[in-house]
C-alpha cells in the first residue's frame, strides 16, 4: 500500500486515488494535420518505463485535483510529487526538503538525492562518505 502525499490534503492511502497515466503528454498543436497513425500515437502509446516514470495522479476521494508523481515502477518509491504544469523535476538537483513525506516503509534506494557526490555512479556505493576527520593542524 503506498502512501501518497497529495499536495492539498498531506499523506493520505493509496486506495483514495487514482491512476492517470504517463505524465508530460502534451496535446498536439494542430490535430487535424496528423495522420492516423500519428493521432493513434498520442493517444494510445505510452513509454513502459522500468525505473523513475513521471506520471498522472488524481485525488479522486479528497480534493479531486490532479497531480504528477515521479515514481519508481520497480521498487515504488515516490521521489517527487509537482503540480501539474509543471516540468519533470531533475532527481540529481531536487533537495531532500522536495522529497514527499514517507513516514515508515519509505525507504531510499541510494541512487538518488546524493548532493555532493556528482561523480557516483548510479547503483555505486560510496566507502568514502564515512571519512576519518584528519587531525593534523590540531
Ligand atoms: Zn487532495
Amino acid at each position: 500500500m503506498l502512501l501518497i502525499s497529495c499536495p492539498n490534503c498531506g499523506p493520505r492511502d493509496e486506495t483514495e486515488f487514482h491512476y492517470g497515466g504517463q505524465a508530460h503528454i502534451a496535446y498536439p498543436e494542430s490535430p487535424n494535420d496528423l495522420t492516423d497513425r500519428e493521432w493513434a500515437e498520442y493517444l494510445f502509446y505510452r513509454e513502459n518505463t522500468k525505473g523513475t516514470f513521471a506520471e498522472r495522479w488524481v485525488h479522486s476521494t479528497g480534493c479531486r485535483q490532479w497531480f504528477n508523481m515521479l515514481r519508481d515502477t520497480v521498487s515504488y518509491d515516490i521521489h517527487a510529487i509537482y503540480a501539474m504544469g509543471q516540468p519533470r523535476p531533475d532527481l540529481k538537483t531536487t533537495s531532500p526538503k522536495s522529497e514527499p513525506e514517507q513516514p515508515g516503509e519509505f525507504t531510499q534506494s541510494g541512487d538518488f538525492g546524493q548532493a555532493g557526490e556528482p561523480g557516483l555512479a548510479p547503483g555505486a556505493t560510496s566507502p568514502t562518505a564515512t571519512t576519518p576527520i584528519s587531525s593534523e593542524g590540531v
